[in-house]
């Protein structure tokens, strides 16, 4: 029997088909795309029974389909390869609501930030210069001096990420040693930040203090030891424990440390800089950790302080120049771009109003229910025009600050509800076509409609979801007519 999988074309008469060979991609993303299509066509003939022989007519016979014309193999081709010159990391329309959304870059940057990372990433920079004395200068100059300014801190270091800061200041403080810390903030955060592995990376020993629910003031006294070297408390940014419990605050571990002389290093995971209480509800600051004796603060750049990805921590100064001259803070320490953006949003700061008018996530955070109402309106009649086949209406929902911060502060918010009329369509069908749109528009299905959160539309967005929907509409009936 003659085997099917002959008669498939060769790869280069896949790039030489004009589907293929007018796709404006690099030759060899294109030559991946032939090759794959090629496979994945040889795998289909192979798992079908009968498979591999010819029906007469190439047409679909009692021994199986036939294998696809050149013409449907070069366009799934083409397909593809437009997919692989694709830039992967593209910018989405965030319609969740979740202001803080990890999967989608957590902070947008101020335009003074953009502009700060976009200027040192275009020209040579004063980095690591000391223009006044021509010589080495401190990397982390400015941004030391801000977050001194800001916090009321002895003395500041910034690294890559919050999970380092971790890292850094258990390893650098408690490598073979001890360090309490609270069974009910033993906490995971997005999956691969769990504190215990974090403590073991580090190489110090976790010894678990009290009880899930409850740890008082002797369970820490009992566990203190020789070998202990730092008290660690975690803000639980994730959740929240109600109900039958208890735990040891701030300013008395910090008193108990005294009488011990043991530091005490607080992760606040998102750590605010201004007081966001009017907006969301209270979310430490680093001010205010500090004020209550912590020895060293640690928090994101990016969840509430509305910066680039960096871990930020504040402190004594004996401390953090401890930190700063440990080798793992030359290996996370945080890259150029980054340390533009993070001075340029801290500035913001030195101004708590002008913070508020700039910086994307405190912007976004502060948008009052009736401003979104009116914005939903304006969107849905948009929306309405373009989409007959949609029953669109505004609803009120509640959206979320996200990014480990205040996961009980339900923001009023309003949206945009989408239902299908009925008919061929669904409302998955709905949300998977403007997810997988260009840009990807995300929102989230409840009760049989798509809602689209107005909270987190940036400018422009609401144009991108009316285009969006006007093009799904002339497709879906241009499909009806054939
Ligand atoms: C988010 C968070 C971290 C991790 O911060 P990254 O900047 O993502 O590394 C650590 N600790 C707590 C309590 C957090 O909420």
């Amino acid at each position: 029997m003659p085997d099917r999988r002959r008669d498939l074309p060769a790869v280069e008469a896949l790039l030489n088909h004009p589907e293929l060979a007018t796709v404006d991609a690099p030759r060899v993303l294109k030559r991946r795309a032939a090759r794959e299509v090629l496979a994945a066509a040889r795998k289909e003939l192979a798992a079908v029974p009968g498979a591999g022989t010819t029906a007469p007519g190439g047409v679909s016979g009692p021994n199986g389909p036939a294998p696809a014309s050149v013409d449907a193999l070069a366009a799934r081709a083409a397909a593809r390869a437009r997919g692989l010159a694709q830039q992967g990391l593209r910018p989405l329309v965030n319609a969740t609501g979740v202001v803080v959304h990890t999967n989608f870059g957590r902070s947008v940057l101020s335009p003074s930030a953009q502009q700060a990372a976009a200027a040192a990433a275009a020209r040579y920079s004063t980095l690591e210069f000391d223009v006044e004395h021509g010589r080495r200068g401190a990397r982390l100059g400015a941004v030391r001096e801000l977050l001194i300014e800001l916090t009321g801190a002895e003395d500041a270091l910034v690294v890559n990420n919050c999970a380092a800061a971790v890292l850094l200041t258990l390893g650098a403080l408690a490598q073979g040693r001890e360090v309490l810390v609270s069974r009910g903030e033993l906490v995971e955060i997005g999956g691969s930040f769990r504190m215990p592995d974090i403590m073991s990376r580090s190489g110090a020993r976790l010894r678990e203090v009290g009880t899930t629910n409850k740890t008082h003031r002797e369970d820490y006294i009992r566990a203190i030891g020789p070998d202990t070297a730092l008290m660690l408390k975690v803000h639980r940014s994730n959740f929240v424990m109600d109900g039958f419990v208890s735990e040891v605050g701030l300013a008395e571990l910090v008193a108990i440390g005294r009488e011990h002389g043991l530091p005490v290093a607080e992760d606040l995971g998102s750590g605010a800089l201004v007081d966001l209480a009017a907006h969301v509800g209270h979310e430490p600051t680093a001010a205010e950790s500090l004020a209550a004796g912590a020895s060293v603060v640690m928090f994101s750049g990016d969840k509430l302080l509305g910066g680039p990805q960096a871990g930020i921590l504040v402190g004594e100064g004996a401390l953090i120049r401890r930190l700063a001259l440990d080798p793992l803070a030359r290996a996370v320490r945080l890259d150029k771009l980054s340390i533009a953006a993070l001075e340029a949003t801290l500035r913001a700061y030195l101004e708590p109003e002008r913070a508020w008018a700039e910086i994307p996530t405190l912007r976004l955070l502060a948008r009052p229910r009736r401003e979104l109402l009116a914005e939903a309106g304006a969107l849905a009649q948009a929306v309405g025009g373009v989409s007959p086949d949609l029953e669109v209406t505004v609803v009120e929902v509640a959206s979320r600050v996200g990014g480990g911060a205040l996961p009980m502060a339900p923001l009023p918010s309003a949206a945009v509800a989408l239902r299908p009329r009925g008919g061929a369509d669904t409302v998955e069908a709905l949300e998977a076509d403007l997810r997988t749109g260009e840009p990807p528009i995300v929102g989230r299905i409840e009760e049989g409609q798509l809602i689209l959160d107005m909270r987190t539309l940036l400018p422009g967005d609401g144009e991108q979801i009316v285009a969006a929907l006007a093009q799904r509409a002339q497709v879906r009936q241009a499909g009806d007519r054939s």
